[in-house]
């Protein structure tokens, strides 16, 4: 180890910043394919200020772009793979229901991107939901899909998973050490609060604070960081909305008329809690998002409220546990995956919008072969950091 301040002998073929899902699937696939590969994380892991912590994500092929709906059949795939590899489960099949008013045109996107990727799966009206799911009491000319692939991630396992992976493969993984300084080049300068290290490639998965470390590089994306509550609630019959009763995942699509979406996953990580939350939350620097909020600024656990206690007669509306943690939102929810503009051996990773995880196993690939200047496997139009106008910046 290099004492602050001395410069690291050794030349790392890539060093990837911060060790959430992205960053560590990124090196998870470097590692894999022969280079040397740093991982750099500021917090002591396993953490919980960013966005990968909690045990449980959903995972779901139902979307309304086909270009997520394509990737997620080599993401299962992946998924499975580091399941075996790391011998324990880290995806439960549950199922998901899509719910949105049937004239919904993102409703009826999402169907059509079901039939042609030829996921299995049913229609239900009002009607056949209630019948089939009497938990739930849908709303009036409310419709559903079913998408049967879909299920939980235990995502702190997952974390764990591809972490131990990487480091299998040689990687180099290094938490407690934050990077406060970037020098471009044709090798990369990164210096820590531990060292400083040199690299032919570099790749930014810094989560919510990715502006902080692209501003000084001359790049400033239009993100969002969103303080999100995550709430569980009370089942009034232990069980009755659990994995085990078979209860979906589902995402509620304009449920009483709210902005964003509200998903749910069926009682499984605290017993006879639900988790039902917002997709969306309050503007919040990363740093300070455990400051306590005023009541006024908690919207989304209004709308919750309502929420489960028309749709979800079965659980006490008010929440029994509320946890913290972060969003990074692009203006139109897509992902950032990208070269630097100017510096083309730094490579971007942002704005996964509150639904990338599952999609971490495709993203690190392309990030990956992105950093190897390798022709990636999917279009990355979608994800450019040029559609969006340029931002002011501070300058180089
Ligand atoms: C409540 C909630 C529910 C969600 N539900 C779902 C879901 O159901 N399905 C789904 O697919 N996705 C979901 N998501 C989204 C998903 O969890 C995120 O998209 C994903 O975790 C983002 O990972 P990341 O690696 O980009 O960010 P992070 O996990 O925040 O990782 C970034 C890392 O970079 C480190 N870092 C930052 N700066 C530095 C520095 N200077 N030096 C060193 N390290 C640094 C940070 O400490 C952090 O560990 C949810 C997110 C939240 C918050």
């Amino acid at each position: 180890m290099a004492a602050a301040g001395e410069p690291h002998s050794s030349l790392h073929d890539t060093i990837v910043v911060g060790a959430g899902i992205q960053g560590s699937f990124t090196a998870y696939h470097l590692a894999k394919r022969g280079r040397a590969t740093l991982l750099l994380e500021q917090f002591p892991l396993p953490h919980s200020r960013g966005s990968s912590h909690g045990q449980s994500r959903i995972i779901r092929s139902a979307y309304p772009q086909p270009h997520y709906a394509q990737m997620m059949a080599e993401s299962y795939r992946l998924w499975e793979r580091l399941e075996a590899e790391a011998g324990t489960q880290l995806y439960r099949q549950t199922g998901l229901l899509v719910l949105g008013p049937g004239t919904d045109p993102e409703f009826q996107q999402c169907c059509r991107t079901l039939a042609q990727h030829r996921v299995p799966g049913q229609l239900f009206t009002a009607e056949s939901l209630q019948r089939r799911f009497p938990g739930i009491r849908p709303y009036c000319g409310e419709a559903a899909v079913s998408d049967h692939t879909a299920g939980i991630l235990y995502a702190d396992r997952a974390l764990r998973a591809v972490q131990d992976g990487f480091r299998r493969c040689g990687g180099d993984l290094r938490d407690g050490e934050k990077v406060t300084d970037i020098t471009p080049g044709v090798v990369v300068t990164v210096t820590t609060s531990r060292g400083v290290y040199r690299a032919k490639t570099l790749v930014i998965t810094a989560g919510p604070w990715a502006n902080k470390l692209l501003a000084p590089l001359g790049l400033r994306l239009p993100l969002q960081t969103l303080r999100i509550n995550v709430c569980y609630w009370k089942e009034k019959v232990p069980g009755a909305y659990g994995v085990s009763a078979h209860f979906p995942c589902f995402l509620a699509m304009r449920a009483n008329q709210a902005p964003h979406h509200i998903y749910g996953l069926p009682s499984s990580e605290y017993p006879g809690l639900m988790k039902v939350c917002y997709h969306s939350g309050t503007l919040a620097d990363p740093e300070e998002r455990d400051r306590p909020a005023e009541a006024a600024a908690l919207p989304d656990i209004q709308i919750l409220c309502d929420f489960v206690s028309e749709y979800l007669p079965g659980l006490v509306p008010e929440p029994a546990v509320v946890e913290r943690c972060m969003y990074t939102n692009t203006p139109d929810g897509d992902f950032v995956l990208d070269r630097h503009p100017t510096f083309s051996n730094i490579v971007i990773g942002a704005g996964f919008s509150g639904h990338g995880f599952k999609l971490a196993p495709v993203v690190g690939k392309l990030l990956c072969e992105l950093s190897l200047g390798e022709a990636p496997s999917y279009a990355l139009e979608p994800f450019r950091s040029c559609r969006f106008p340029a931002q002011p910046h501070s300058a180089l």
